[in-house]
Formats: C-alpha cells, sequence, structure tokens
C-alpha cells in the first residue's frame, strides 16, 4: 500500500474506502500499486478491537470478505459491503459498520451546536431531525430538542459531484429561507432534511442523489446473495432499465444485476430474492410431493 497525500486528485467515481465504503474526496489515502484497492488513512488505522456506546461486549474488527458479503449495522440497520465490528460473543450477531462503530459519546456534530449523547431507547419512536425517521440508533442534544440517527449522524462532511470542480459540503438547517432545487434530479431540496452544497457555484444535492440509496453499498464488486450472485454496478448507462421487480426507472446511483436482470435497490432485491426463494420452495415441495 501506497501512502498519498496529494489530495487534490482528479475526481473518480468508482474511488472508494474499502472499510468505511463512502468515496474518496480531498482525503489522504492508502492505494494499493496492483489493484484498485484503496483506504482512507483514518481508515487504514482502525483499532483491532473496540467497545462503543451501543452494546456491552468487545468488538474485533472484520476486514475478510473485501466487498462481497453484506451485513446489516445494528446502529443505523443500513446494510454495508464495507469493513465490520463483530460481537466478541459467540450468542451475538451484533455488527457494526465501521462509522457507526466511531461515533463515542458526546458527540459534537458538525450540524448542531450542543454536544449529542445516546438514546438508551432503540424502540423510541424518536424522529431524527434530519431525515425524519425513527429508524435505528438515535443521539440526542442534552440542551435542545435535537436528535440525529446513526445514518445522518455518520454522513460524510464533504463529497464530490462529477460535474463540480470544487468539494460539496453537509448543510443542514433548521430555518430555511428560499427555495432550492436539486442539481440532480431537479426536485426541491430542503437543507431541513440535509443536503450537499457547493458554495462557490450555489449547487445542491440531495443525500440520495449524490450518495446514492444504498448508502454504504460499494459498487464494482459481485456479492454472495442467498442463492444467487448479485454485481452491484454503477448506474450509468445511457439507456436505463427498468427494475425487474418494481418496475420502475432504476434511477438510483447504483444497480443489482442478477443473471441478465437489473433491480434497482436493495429492497427490490430483498423482495426479488425471497420471492425467488419461495417460489424455489414450492417448487421443491410439489416435487418430492408427486414422487412420494
Ligand atoms: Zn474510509
Ligand atoms: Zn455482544
Ligand atoms: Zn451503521
Ligand atoms: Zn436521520
Ligand atoms: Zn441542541
Ligand atoms: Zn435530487
Ligand atoms: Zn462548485
Ligand atoms: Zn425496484
Amino acid at each position: 500500500m501506497r501512502l498519498d497525500e496529494k489530495t487534490d486528485r482528479a475526481f473518480d467515481e468508482n474511488n472508494y474506502c474499502q472499510a468505511c465504503t463512502l468515496p474518496i474526496c480531498d482525503d489522504i489515502i492508502y492505494s494499493c500499486i496492483q489493484c484498485d484497492f484503496i483506504l482512507h488513512k483514518e481508515c487504514a488505522q482502525l483499532p483491532r478491537k473496540k467497545h462503543q456506546v451501543t452494546h456491552p461486549h468487545s468488538l474485533s474488527l472484520q476486514v475478510g470478505h473485501q466487498g462481497c458479503a453484506l451485513f446489516e449495522c445494528k446502529a443505523c440497520l443500513r446494510s454495508s459491503n464495507g469493513f465490520a465490528y463483530l460481537c466478541d460473543e459467540e450468542d451475538y450477531e451484533y455488527m457494526l459498520d465501521v462509522c457507526c462503530a466511531s461515533i463515542a459519546e458526546p458527540l459534537d456534530h458538525r450540524c448542531h451546536q450542543h454536544p449529542l449523547f445516546l438514546t438508551f431507547e432503540p424502540r423510541s419512536k424518536q424522529i431524527c431531525s434530519v431525515c425524519h425517521k425513527s429508524r435505528g440508533h438515535r443521539l440526542n442534544c442534552g440542551e435542545c430538542g435535537f436528535v440525529a440517527c446513526f445514518g445522518c449522524a455518520t454522513l460524510p462532511n464533504k463529497l464530490r459531484y462529477k460535474h463540480d470542480e470544487h468539494v460539496l459540503l453537509f448543510s443542514y438547517e433548521e430555518e430555511v429561507n428560499g427555495q432550492y432545487f436539486c442539481e440532480v434530479c431537479e426536485k426541491e431540496a430542503n437543507p431541513k432534511n440535509g443536503v450537499y452544497m457547493c458554495h462557490d457555484c450555489n449547487v445542491i444535492l440531495h443525500i440520495k442523489c449524490l450518495l446514492g440509496k444504498d448508502v454504504n453499498i460499494m459498487h464494482g464488486v459481485v456479492i454472495e446473495y442467498p442463492e444467487v450472485d448479485v454485481s452491484i454496478l454503477l448506474n450509468d448507462r445511457l439507456s436505463r432499465n427498468i427494475c425487474k421487480c418494481c418496475d420502475k426507472l432504476c434511477k438510483h446511483k447504483i444497480v443489482y444485476e442478477v443473471s441478465d436482470f437489473e433491480i434497482c435497490s436493495l429492497k427490490c432485491l430483498e423482495f426479488c430474492c425471497s420471492i425467488f426463494y419461495y417460489v424455489c420452495l414450492m417448487f421443491i415441495f410439489s416435487f418430492s410431493m408427486f414422487y412420494s
């Protein structure tokens, strides 16, 4: 691995960190000389073992699967194919992605002026002030009503967009004046929901339009999904395909290819594969009934 400290490198959508799965921005990185394996400098120095506020046992870093297996992070409930921290106790299948594992209390988050603390009721219906959902673990402000879910608290501070030469910054505002429109989908983009912004060009993008719907999924890999191999590809072809599952245009940043079919999201993939699995089971069942 070679240390690359030249942070003004050209932006390449295919470069992302294999540990945290986030795209490479103007970060200091380690890159492999023989293949496209890249790690952020901080991600290359992740501790082998760690304790995290969401879980009582020690966790160990898992680096082996290199993009080809999916797991669900128990803090943000998002799927990831990056590095993971796994609980050391055999009976617990507790896994965290490396971004959520790095959250420590009190959290000083750039989009809020007060420190944040973990809510110890994961089942509470508290709504995240950024994404307005109540999903996974959440952090609370001790001084006001601000709430951030782990998914929003771990969004990268800066990202690049292929049609902008500058770095885009994450912005969140509680009070918004005026209307903004997303550069990608042309729909309204409200900084109340968190957005990425280039302040030089006045360009604004939805989080989903820049990072994709499945934020922690790296493309350019084949994953072993139960029963099938799934290729994860950047959705950059000129003609967009129709999702085999929901029958809508594949409009997200990445697509999932199973045999010759394209599937638009992880949600559709899960649905599609469970049906496929069910049909297979029914087939085997009726087959065995027939011959018994
Ligand atoms: Zn990283
Ligand atoms: Zn545990
Ligand atoms: Zn997570
Ligand atoms: Zn959120
Ligand atoms: Zn506050
Ligand atoms: Zn958009
Ligand atoms: Zn710009
Ligand atoms: Zn779909």
